[in-house]
Protein backbone atom coordinates (compact mmCIF):
# COMPACT_ATOMS: atom_id res chain seq x y z
CA UNK A 1 0.00 0.00 0.00
CA UNK A 2 1.65 3.19 -0.77
CA UNK A 3 1.04 6.13 1.32
CA UNK A 4 0.10 9.59 -0.66
CA UNK A 5 1.67 12.56 -0.59
CA UNK A 6 0.80 15.32 -1.32
CA UNK A 7 3.69 18.63 -1.59
CA UNK A 8 3.62 22.01 -2.14
CA UNK A 9 6.28 23.14 -4.41
CA UNK A 10 6.63 27.07 -3.41
CA UNK A 11 8.94 28.27 -5.94
CA UNK A 12 10.51 31.75 -5.49
CA UNK A 13 7.61 33.01 -2.76
CA UNK A 14 7.91 33.63 0.52
CA UNK A 15 10.02 35.89 2.27
CA UNK A 16 10.61 33.96 6.26
CA UNK A 17 8.22 35.70 7.51
CA UNK A 18 4.93 34.84 5.17
CA UNK A 19 6.28 31.24 4.72
CA UNK A 20 6.04 30.71 8.87
CA UNK A 21 3.25 32.06 8.72
CA UNK A 22 1.91 30.05 6.28
CA UNK A 23 2.98 26.52 7.15
CA UNK A 24 1.58 27.48 10.60
CA UNK A 25 -1.41 27.87 8.82
CA UNK A 26 -1.02 24.95 7.02
CA UNK A 27 -0.01 23.05 10.33
CA UNK A 28 -3.65 24.26 11.95
CA UNK A 29 -5.90 23.36 8.88
CA UNK A 30 -4.05 19.71 8.75
CA UNK A 31 -2.90 19.03 12.04
CA UNK A 32 -5.08 16.20 12.48
CA UNK A 33 -4.25 14.33 9.18
CA UNK A 34 -2.20 11.82 9.25
CA UNK A 35 -2.82 9.44 6.71
CA UNK A 36 -1.04 11.40 3.89
CA UNK A 37 2.23 12.81 3.66
CA UNK A 38 2.36 16.32 3.83
CA UNK A 39 5.59 18.20 2.85
CA UNK A 40 6.41 21.91 1.85
CA UNK A 41 9.17 23.16 -0.27
CA UNK A 42 10.08 26.50 0.22
CA UNK A 43 12.72 28.31 -0.64
CA UNK A 44 16.20 27.78 0.69
CA UNK A 45 15.67 31.28 2.68
CA UNK A 46 12.76 30.09 4.41
CA UNK A 47 14.25 26.34 5.26
CA UNK A 48 15.51 27.32 8.93
CA UNK A 49 12.06 29.08 9.82
CA UNK A 50 9.93 26.28 8.14
CA UNK A 51 11.99 23.84 9.46
CA UNK A 52 11.78 25.43 13.05
CA UNK A 53 8.04 25.82 12.37
CA UNK A 54 7.23 22.32 11.51
CA UNK A 55 9.01 20.52 14.21
CA UNK A 56 6.88 18.39 15.81
CA UNK A 57 4.29 18.50 13.42
CA UNK A 58 2.97 15.94 10.56
CA UNK A 59 4.39 18.71 8.32
CA UNK A 60 7.78 17.27 6.02
CA UNK A 61 9.91 19.67 4.90
CA UNK A 62 11.73 19.82 1.34
CA UNK A 63 13.99 21.68 -0.80
CA UNK A 64 13.76 22.73 -4.72
CA UNK A 65 17.20 21.55 -5.83
CA UNK A 66 20.26 21.22 -5.10
CA UNK A 67 23.94 20.69 -6.36
CA UNK A 68 25.35 16.99 -7.26
CA UNK A 69 28.23 17.65 -5.27
CA UNK A 70 28.56 17.11 -1.53
CA UNK A 71 30.93 20.27 -1.25
CA UNK A 72 33.01 22.45 -2.89
CA UNK A 73 33.69 25.63 -4.90
CA UNK A 74 30.44 26.06 -6.40
CA UNK A 75 29.58 29.73 -6.06
CA UNK A 76 25.49 29.99 -5.21
CA UNK A 77 25.00 26.64 -4.83
CA UNK A 78 23.44 24.42 -1.74
CA UNK A 79 25.28 20.98 -0.96
CA UNK A 80 23.08 17.97 -0.11
CA UNK A 81 24.15 17.90 3.40
CA UNK A 82 23.08 21.45 4.52
CA UNK A 83 19.56 20.49 3.25
CA UNK A 84 19.86 17.54 5.84
CA UNK A 85 21.42 19.67 8.48
CA UNK A 86 18.12 21.58 7.88
CA UNK A 87 16.06 18.45 8.57
CA UNK A 88 14.79 18.60 5.10
CA UNK A 89 13.33 14.90 4.32
CA UNK A 90 12.55 15.54 0.30
CA UNK A 91 14.26 17.37 -2.15
CA UNK A 92 12.95 18.12 -5.88
CA UNK A 93 14.72 17.39 -8.78
CA UNK A 94 14.81 17.92 -12.56
CA UNK A 95 11.84 20.48 -11.93
CA UNK A 96 10.60 21.51 -15.28
CA UNK A 97 11.39 25.14 -14.34
CA UNK A 98 14.84 24.19 -13.96
CA UNK A 99 15.59 22.23 -17.26
CA UNK A 100 13.73 25.09 -19.26
CA UNK A 101 15.36 27.80 -17.38
CA UNK A 102 18.68 26.66 -15.86
CA UNK A 103 19.69 24.20 -18.86
CA UNK A 104 19.29 20.88 -16.12
CA UNK A 105 19.95 17.73 -18.00
CA UNK A 106 19.07 13.95 -17.64
CA UNK A 107 22.94 13.59 -16.88
CA UNK A 108 22.68 16.19 -14.02
CA UNK A 109 19.61 14.94 -12.82
CA UNK A 110 20.98 11.51 -12.13
CA UNK A 111 23.68 12.93 -10.89
CA UNK A 112 21.86 14.83 -8.40
CA UNK A 113 19.61 12.02 -7.28
CA UNK A 114 22.85 9.49 -6.43
CA UNK A 115 24.30 12.54 -4.43
CA UNK A 116 20.62 13.05 -2.69
CA UNK A 117 20.33 9.71 -1.91
CA UNK A 118 23.82 8.81 -0.29
CA UNK A 119 22.66 11.91 1.99
CA UNK A 120 19.80 10.29 2.85
CA UNK A 121 17.37 12.99 1.07
CA UNK A 122 14.30 11.37 -0.83
CA UNK A 123 14.06 12.43 -4.57
CA UNK A 124 11.43 14.15 -5.83
CA UNK A 125 12.35 13.42 -9.34
CA UNK A 126 10.26 15.52 -12.06
CA UNK A 127 9.98 14.61 -15.99
CA UNK A 128 7.19 15.79 -18.35
CA UNK A 129 6.38 16.42 -21.71
CA UNK A 130 6.30 19.64 -23.68
CA UNK A 131 3.14 20.66 -25.61
CA UNK A 132 4.77 19.86 -28.90
CA UNK A 133 6.07 16.48 -28.11
CA UNK A 134 2.90 15.97 -26.61
CA UNK A 135 1.20 16.48 -29.92
CA UNK A 136 4.05 15.26 -31.98
CA UNK A 137 3.24 12.00 -30.48
CA UNK A 138 6.19 11.65 -28.56
CA UNK A 139 5.06 11.77 -24.63
CA UNK A 140 6.09 8.04 -24.00
CA UNK A 141 9.07 8.45 -25.84
CA UNK A 142 10.44 11.23 -23.79
CA UNK A 143 9.04 10.29 -20.58
CA UNK A 144 11.02 6.76 -20.85
CA UNK A 145 14.26 9.23 -21.66
CA UNK A 146 13.70 11.35 -18.75
CA UNK A 147 13.03 8.42 -15.97
CA UNK A 148 16.34 5.80 -17.83
CA UNK A 149 18.42 8.80 -18.11
CA UNK A 150 17.59 10.26 -14.46
CA UNK A 151 17.56 7.03 -12.89
CA UNK A 152 20.22 5.30 -14.34
CA UNK A 153 22.73 3.17 -11.95
CA UNK A 154 20.68 3.39 -8.95
CA UNK A 155 20.58 0.31 -6.94
CA UNK A 156 16.82 -1.51 -6.89
CA UNK A 157 16.61 -1.00 -2.71
CA UNK A 158 17.06 2.64 -2.89
CA UNK A 159 15.00 3.13 -6.10
CA UNK A 160 12.37 2.14 -3.86
CA UNK A 161 12.52 4.82 -2.21
CA UNK A 162 12.37 7.78 -4.83
CA UNK A 163 9.09 9.68 -5.49
CA UNK A 164 8.44 10.37 -9.58
CA UNK A 165 6.30 13.68 -10.40
CA UNK A 166 5.02 13.20 -13.53
CA UNK A 167 4.48 17.03 -14.80
CA UNK A 168 3.26 17.90 -18.53
CA UNK A 169 5.27 21.31 -18.92
CA UNK A 170 2.08 22.10 -20.65
CA UNK A 171 -0.22 22.16 -17.58
CA UNK A 172 2.14 23.89 -15.12
CA UNK A 173 1.13 27.01 -13.97
CA UNK A 174 -0.96 27.06 -16.95
CA UNK A 175 -4.75 26.35 -15.62
CA UNK A 176 -5.12 23.31 -17.70
CA UNK A 177 -4.36 19.81 -16.06
CA UNK A 178 -4.33 16.26 -18.08
CA UNK A 179 -7.69 14.48 -17.89
CA UNK A 180 -7.01 12.27 -14.92
CA UNK A 181 -7.03 9.26 -17.84
CA UNK A 182 -4.19 10.41 -19.50
CA UNK A 183 -2.23 11.51 -16.25
CA UNK A 184 -3.00 7.87 -15.02
CA UNK A 185 -1.98 6.48 -18.48
CA UNK A 186 1.47 8.34 -18.27
CA UNK A 187 2.08 8.01 -14.48
CA UNK A 188 1.31 3.37 -15.61
CA UNK A 189 3.73 3.74 -18.27
CA UNK A 190 6.25 5.30 -15.73
CA UNK A 191 5.28 2.27 -13.41
CA UNK A 192 6.33 -0.28 -16.26
CA UNK A 193 9.69 1.61 -17.06
CA UNK A 194 10.37 1.17 -13.37
CA UNK A 195 9.73 -2.20 -13.56
CA UNK A 196 12.04 -2.61 -16.44
CA UNK A 197 15.18 -1.54 -14.78
CA UNK A 198 14.41 -1.85 -11.13
CA UNK A 199 12.05 -4.96 -11.08
CA UNK A 200 7.92 -5.42 -9.70
CA UNK A 201 9.08 -4.78 -5.85
CA UNK A 202 10.49 -1.44 -6.49
CA UNK A 203 7.79 -0.61 -8.90
CA UNK A 204 4.60 -1.88 -6.48
CA UNK A 205 6.46 0.87 -3.71
CA UNK A 206 7.66 4.04 -5.66
CA UNK A 207 5.07 6.73 -5.51
CA UNK A 208 4.26 8.80 -8.39
CA UNK A 209 2.80 11.87 -8.24
CA UNK A 210 1.00 13.98 -11.01
CA UNK A 211 1.52 17.88 -10.85
CA UNK A 212 0.00 20.42 -13.47
CA UNK A 213 -2.62 22.76 -12.23
CA UNK A 214 -3.93 20.52 -9.19
CA UNK A 215 -7.12 22.17 -7.57
CA UNK A 216 -9.05 21.51 -5.11
CA UNK A 217 -11.53 21.04 -7.69
CA UNK A 218 -9.36 18.13 -9.55
CA UNK A 219 -7.67 16.91 -6.90
CA UNK A 220 -10.07 13.89 -6.15
CA UNK A 221 -10.82 12.79 -9.60
CA UNK A 222 -6.46 12.32 -10.18
CA UNK A 223 -6.35 10.49 -6.41
CA UNK A 224 -9.19 8.38 -7.47
CA UNK A 225 -7.16 6.92 -10.15
CA UNK A 226 -5.06 3.81 -9.36
CA UNK A 227 -1.29 4.69 -10.65
CA UNK A 228 -1.64 8.37 -8.81
CA UNK A 229 -0.05 8.37 -5.57
CA UNK A 230 -0.30 12.31 -4.77
CA UNK A 231 0.22 16.00 -6.21
CA UNK A 232 3.46 18.10 -6.63
CA UNK A 233 1.39 21.63 -6.37
CA UNK A 234 2.84 24.91 -7.43
CA UNK A 235 0.09 27.98 -7.15
CA UNK A 236 -2.53 25.75 -5.35
CA UNK A 237 0.36 25.33 -2.44
CA UNK A 238 1.10 29.12 -1.85
CA UNK A 239 -2.34 29.12 0.14
CA UNK A 240 -3.54 27.42 3.39
CA UNK A 241 -6.74 27.08 2.63
CA UNK A 242 -6.11 25.79 -0.77
CA UNK A 243 -3.30 23.82 0.22
CA UNK A 244 -5.23 22.38 3.21
CA UNK A 245 -8.22 21.29 0.31
CA UNK A 246 -5.51 19.21 -1.52
CA UNK A 247 -4.38 17.26 1.70
CA UNK A 248 -7.52 16.27 2.46
CA UNK A 249 -9.33 15.63 -0.72
CA UNK A 250 -11.30 12.58 0.44
C1 LIG B 1 4.79 22.79 -10.19
O1 LIG B 1 5.42 23.82 -10.23
O2 LIG B 1 5.38 21.73 -9.91
C2 LIG B 1 3.37 22.84 -10.49
C3 LIG B 1 2.76 21.71 -10.70
O3 LIG B 1 2.77 24.09 -10.55
P1 LIG B 1 1.20 24.41 -10.66
O4 LIG B 1 0.51 23.54 -9.64
O5 LIG B 1 1.08 25.85 -10.38
O6 LIG B 1 0.79 24.03 -12.05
Amino acid sequence: MRRPIIAGNWKMHKTTREATALVTEINGLTGSVTDVEIVVCPPFTALPAVQQAVTGTNIHLGAQNMHWEEKGAFTGEIAPGMLKDLACTYVIIGHSERRQYFAETDANINKKVKTALKAELIPIVCVGETLAEREAGTTEKVIATQVQGGLAGIPAAQAARLVIAYEPVWAIGTGRTASADDANAVCAFIRKIITGMFGSQAAAAIRIQYGGSVKPDNIAELMAKPDIDGALVGGASLEAASFSKLVRWT
